[in-house]
C-alpha cells in the first residue's frame, strides 16, 4: 500500500538557527526551503498529492500564490517540488480538484478540459476526475437528499468526460475515477459505472472526515460489486494514520494524508511518533514556547504580571535544563521542574480555576517525565532527531514543530514498509 503525502506547502528552513530562535536574514522562501523529501535521508512517502486549489489562478487565491503557481504551470510539479523522478524512481505525483475547498458551489469550480490542461502541464503522473463532495453517508437504507444524487450525476457526468478526454495525455497518465456517494450502496453503484467508463483506477472522496468504520463499509459494498476486476483504490484525505492495516486488508492500493505532519503542532499530546513494535506509539513534546512572542504573554495574565525580562529568565533557565540534560549533565527530574516553573507561567489559563491549572501542571509533570526520560530521539534515525536531537521533542517555533512533522512522516513511512513485509 503507497502512501502519498497531501502537500500542504509546509517546509523548513534548512539554515534555521535553533539557538536564536531565527531564521538567517538572507534567506529566500521556497526557494532555500526544504520539502519532507529534501530534508530527510529517505523520501518519507511513496508520493505527493497536489491539490488545484492550493494554487492561485483568476478563480481563486491558494496556499500558493500567484507568482509561484504561475511557476508551477511552468516548471511542472516535478520541478517545483524538487521531486524529481531520477531521484525518487517509480514515485507518483497525483492531482485533484480540492472538491472541499468548492464544497458550497452549485457546480464545481474548474471543467474538465481546464484540469486536464493543470494536470498536462505539472507533469502529473495520476489525477483525479471532476467531482462535487457529497457530505451525507448513511449506513442504513434511507432515501439520500436531492442533493446528493444531484452531486452524484454530476460527478459520474464529469468522470466519463474526464476519461474520454484523458486519453490526450497518453500513457504516462493514469486518470482516476472519483467515486462520490451518500452510502456504502450507492458509492459502490458509482464504482461501477466508472469501471464500465473506462478506469482502472478509483479514488473514494467525500469521507476525509468519516470514522474508519464507516469507510470500511463503503470499502466492502465497492469489492463486493467489483467482484473480480482488477481496480486500484486510493482513499481521499485519509487521516487515522494508525488505522492504515484495515484499509489493506480491504484491498486499498493507496491513500493520502498530511495527518503525520499536522499532528506534530495541531495534536497537544500525540505529537511526536515512534514504532513501538509493528504500532503507532506517541510521545509528548516538551512546551517551552518564545517569551518574545507576546501571543503567549497575552493569554496568560500571569504572564503579564510576571513581566517580559523575569519571562525571558525562566524560558532560558527551562532551555538550558533541557538542552544540558540531553547532553548528559542535570538529572531528569530538577530538568522537567525548570520545565514546569516557566510553562506554569506562560501557559496559565485564566479561564480556569486554579485548581484545574495545578491539576494541569502536575499531569504535564508526568508527561515530560516520560517524554524526556525515554530520550527518544537517540533511539530515531531520522535527519531530523540526528541533528537536532532534544530539539525535535521541543514545541516551540514553526521550525521546530514542521521538523518534528517531517520525523513523524518517516516514523509512519517506515512502519508502513515493515508491515509491508510482516504481511505481504
Ligand atoms: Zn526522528
Amino acid at each position: 500500500m503507497k502512501f502519498l503525502f497531501a502537500d500542504t506547502a509546509d517546509t523548513v528552513d534548512p539554515a534555521f538557527d535553533f539557538e536564536r530562535t531565527r531564521s538567517p536574514r538572507q534567506r529566500r522562501v521556497h526557494d532555500d526551503d526544504h520539502y519532507p523529501h529534501e530534508h530527510l535521508i529517505r523520501a518519507p512517502y511513496d508520493g505527493i498529492l497536489l491539490s488545484r486549489a492550493a494554487f492561485s489562478d483568476h478563480r481563486r487565491s491558494g496556499k500558493y500564490g500567484a507568482a509561484r503557481s504561475m511557476r508551477f504551470r511552468r516548471e511542472g510539479a516535478r520541478t517545483f517540488l524538487r521531486y524529481p523522478e531520477a531521484e525518487f524512481p517509480g514515485s507518483i505525483v497525483m492531482g485533484d480538484c480540492g472538491a472541499f475547498s468548492y464544497r458550497d458551489a452549485d457546480a464545481p469550480l474548474y471543467t474538465v478540459d481546464d484540469t486536464l490542461s493543470f494536470y498536462a502541464d505539472g507533469g502529473f503522473t495520476h489525477g483525479c476526475s471532476v467531482d462535487h463532495l457529497i457530505f451525507d453517508f448513511f449506513t442504513d437504507n434511507r432515501e439520500p437528499s436531492e442533493e446528493a444524487r444531484r452531486r452524484q450525476e454530476i460527478t459520474l457526468t464529469l468522470a466519463a468526460d474526464f476519461y474520454r478526454t484523458s486519453v490526450a495525455l497518453g500513457k504516462r497518465f493514469t486518470p482516476m475515477g472519483a467515486i462520490q456517494g451518500w452510502s456504502p450502496a450507492s458509492m459502490a453503484d458509482a464504482a461501477v459505472d466508472l469501471v464500465k467508463m473506462g478506469y482502472r483506477s478509483l479514488a473514494l472522496g467525500g469521507m476525509a472526515r468519516s470514522p474508519t468504520d464507516d469507510i470500511e463499509l463503503a470499502l466492502k459494498a465497492i469489492n463486493e460489486r467489483l467482484g473480480a476486476s482488477k481496480v486500484a483504490i486510493h482513499v481521499l484525505g485519509f487521516g487515522k494514520v494508525e488505522d492504515a492495516p484495515r484499509l489493506k486488508r480491504l484491498g486499498v492500493t493507496s491513500f493520502d494524508t498530511t495527518s503525520p505532519l499536522l499532528r506534530a503542532f495541531k495534536d497537544d499530546r500525540q505529537n511526536y511518533f515512534y514504532a513501538d513494535g509493528n504500532r503507532l506509539g506517541h510521545y509528548t513534546a516538551v512546551r517551552i514556547p518564545q517569551a518574545a512572542d507576546d501571543r503567549h504573554a497575552r493569554a496568560s495574565a500571569k504572564a503579564r504580571t510576571v513581566g517580559q525580562e523575569e519571562l525571558i529568565r525562566l524560558e532560558r533557565i527551562a532551555l538550558g535544563a533541557v538542552r544540558a540534560y540531553a547532553s548528559g549533565e542535570g538529572e531528569l527530574e530538577q530538568t522537567v521542574d525548570r520545565i514546569i516553573d516557566y510553562v506554569s507561567v506562560v501557559l496559565w489559563k485564566d479561564k480556569k480555576s486554579e485548581k484545574s491549572n495545578t491539576a494541569e501542571f502536575a499531569k504535564l509533570r508526568s508527561i515530560y517525565l516520560r517524554s524526556l526520560g525515554e530520550r527518544p530521539w537517540e533511539r530515531c534515525d531520522c535527519r531530523v532527531c540526528h541533528e537536532l536531537g532534544v530539539e525535535a521533542l521541543i514545541f516551540r517555533s514553526t521550525n521546530h514543530n514542521k521538523r518534528r512533522g517531517f520525523h513523524n512522516l518517516a516514523v509512519f513511512h517506515s512502519l508502513l514498509k515493515s508491515q509491508a513485509k510482516v504481511s505481504p
